[in-house]
């Protein structure tokens, strides 16, 4: 038996093409714990994600793109998109400010597109209290702080004391770690990645995000607000 006849219930027939709200995946970690490569990994994967570009004050490294890492801008332009509301929040960051542009990402939620946000606890916070139920916030833990050291060195030709005001920072940035719903810990690489992809798919599914059942569910039972007693 088919619950619907496509035929003739046209609400059914375009139920199965479900329109969901987009999330709002934040990823957090020290640097040093992975949170790039996760991020590249799951942008490379998945179509439905798109990163947000942040602007930044800060110098550009080598390798990375304008427009593509980092907007990289002055600090006096900077200071006028506050003045202009232009970012949904903005943060300093070890000497540099960061922000997200608003641009296009309440269109693109609504589209159903998911948005990767890679900022730090500062920026976590802020979004959370402008859009509690659209954020995902994942936080990255290295496996130890001896393996953290290790990778942090590993990095560059730094100096010891370049090395120990990064790991200073790291564990600044950890100790916040209690303002995310999700935590993994990233010893190794796949499964971290693996671990990720589950939070997303899990919270692609809840409820209030999959707004395109409504008509579904309604055509199964009419009301959809208050459980029917059997
Ligand atoms: P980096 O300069 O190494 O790329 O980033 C330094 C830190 O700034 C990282 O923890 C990164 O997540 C954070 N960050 C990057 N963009 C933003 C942003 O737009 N807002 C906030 N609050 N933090 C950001």
């Amino acid at each position: 038996m088919t619950l619907f006849d496509p035929e003739t219930d046209a609400t059914a027939a375009s139920a199965p093409i479900m329109h969901r709200r987009g999330l709002m995946l934040v990823i957090s970690s020290p640097s040093g714990a992975g949170k790039t490569t996760i991020a590249r990994k799951l942008l490379a994967a998945d179509d439905q994600i798109a990163l947000s570009v942040s602007a930044t004050t800060r110098p550009r490294r080598p390798g990375e793109t304008d427009g593509r890492d980092y907007h990289f801008v002055s600090q006096t332009d900077f200071d006028q998109m506050v003045e202009e509301h232009a970012f949904l929040e903005w943060a300093k960051v070890f000497g540099h400010s960061y922000g997200t542009p608003k641009a296009q990402i309440w269109s693109r939620l609504k589209e159903g597109r998911d948005i990767l946000f890679d900022i730090d606890w500062q920026g976590t916070q802020q979004l959370h209290q402008r859009a509690e139920a659209d954020v995902v916030p994942v936080f990255i833990l290295p496996p130890s702080i001896d393996e953290l050291r290790r990778r942090l060195q590993s990095r560059a030709t730094d100096s010891a004391d370049t090395i120990d005001a990064r790991m200073d920072r790291a564990r600044a940035e950890i100790s916040h770690w209690h303002d995310y719903d999700y935590v993994v810990v990233n010893d190794d690489v796949e499964r971290c990645y693996d671990e990720v992809r589950q939070i997303i798919a899990a919270e692609r599914l809840r409820r209030a995000r999959q707004t395109g059942l409504v008509p579904f569910v309604r055509a199964l039972v009419g009301d959809t607000t208050h459980p029917r007693s059997s």
